[in-house]
């Protein structure tokens, strides 16, 4: 049993059941014992990868779909170059190397970085080391400037609260204790505001999942693109609504039991694209476009054949497995999507419409 557990069955026990929310909060951000409170699990010996910690071709077309959106825009200076939950730091190298030739862009960007786990935060300055960047806990932090902001497996990390449907109402499944060991469980049914819109499309016995905080950064996103202009690109595993239990837990690159290890293992849930595009209610979302076709569409093999050239021998097996990872749709191709979302009546960013 993981320390976590331990303290989380004392307290069940002595208070009642918690939501999932409440549990994939504490398990991800308790400051003892939370996952991203106490580890790099992008790391050598890490739980899981991403993509641009699979290929930096990844991190290279995102730079250029946002300076092209930041060209298409009239290069407004300065701007806040952000990302939410930058991971090592790798995402952003790549795309800093990338856009070093645009003219104007470097010296009108301002770097903005959110990010909650203090271990992360120490990886991405080295990474970063050389580049001026203000690290925030929230979006609401951020100065009033032209936003271009990426995020890439950061909405997934954000807490979900799941409810099963039942006559008109919903039960919620919650985390409790049995036989001395987390259990799931659920509450009564009653009415849930937050799902009113949500009762028209389900049956009986459904699970529907609702992220709150994944809304509100929306919303928040939505805010500042309307006001001061720019884009956001937010990639990541998830579909456009749907309904059906997510939540999943990652130790090791293998799948565990989400209720198995408490603070030791990744927990995250599916994106629902289209909740996060109804809560960006001051801008406009492009159609969702798989991750595949976004890249190739922002020439992703163009770049690859060009390193391709300068390797041999494993270095380029790995370089063609890599770009395969990215973008066929048996790999991460279809599973991961790209949102945009840009201020009503401006250019839609490259890489989302043909
Ligand atoms: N974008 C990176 C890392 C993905 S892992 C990549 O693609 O490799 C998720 C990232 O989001 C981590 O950096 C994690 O610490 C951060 N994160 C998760 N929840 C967060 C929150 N509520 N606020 C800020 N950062 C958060």
């Amino acid at each position: 049993m993981t320390p976590l557990a331990d303290r989380l069955i004392r307290r069940i026990g002595a208070t009642g059941p918690v939501g999932i929310a409440e549990y994939m909060t504490e398990c991800l951000f308790d400051p003892e014992h939370g996952y991203y409170a106490t580890r790099d699990p992008l790391g050598a010996r890490g739980d899981f990868i991403t993509a641009p910690e699979v290929s930096q071709v990844f991190g290279e077309c995102l730079g250029l779909a946002l300076a092209q959106a930041w060209l298409d825009r009239g290069a407004p200076s300065p701007f806040a170059l952000t990302e939410l939950g930058p991971g090592r730091g790798t995402l952003m190298a790549d795309m800093l190397r990338a856009t070093r030739a645009v003219p104007g862009f470097r010296d009108a960007m301002q770097v903005h970085l959110i990010e909650a786990s203090t271990p992360l935060k120490a990886v991405q300055a080295e990474t970063l080391s050389g580049i001026s960047a203000t690290w925030h806990e929230s979006l609401a932090d951020l100065p009033d400037l032209p936003l271009f902001l990426v995020a890439n497996e950061f909405f997934d990390a954000l807490p979900i609260r799941q409810f099963l449907r039942d006559g008109d109402g919903w039960r919620e499944r919650v985390v409790g204790v049995q036989n001395n060991a987390l259990a799931f469980g659920l509450t009564e049914a009653a009415p849930v505001a937050a799902l009113n819109d949500r009762v028209e499309e389900t049956r009986e016995g459904d699970l529907v999942e609702l992220g709150l905080p994944a809304q509100s950064i929306a919303t928040e996103i939505g805010r500042r693109i309307a006001t001061s202009g720019g884009v956001a690109l937010i990639i990541d595993y998830g579909t456009w609504g749907g309904t059906g239990d997510t939540l999943q837990a990652v130790q090791g690159h293998q799948k565990t039991g989400p209720l198995e290890a408490p603070g030791e293992a990744d927990l995250t849930a599916h994106v629902d694209f289209a909740a996060l595009a109804a809560a960006a209610t001051g801008a406009d979302t492009a159609p969702l476009t798989p991750q595949g076709v976004f890249l190739e569409r922002l020439g992703i093999t163009a770049r690859a054949q060009t390193l391709a050239r300068s390797l041999s021998g494993p270095a380029l097996e790995a370089h063609i497995a890599a770009h395969r990872r990215l973008t066929h749709p048996d790999e991460m191709g279809s599973l991961f999507q790209a949102l945009a979302l840009h201020a009503p009546g401006t250019p839609t960013p490259p890489g989302v419409v043909a």
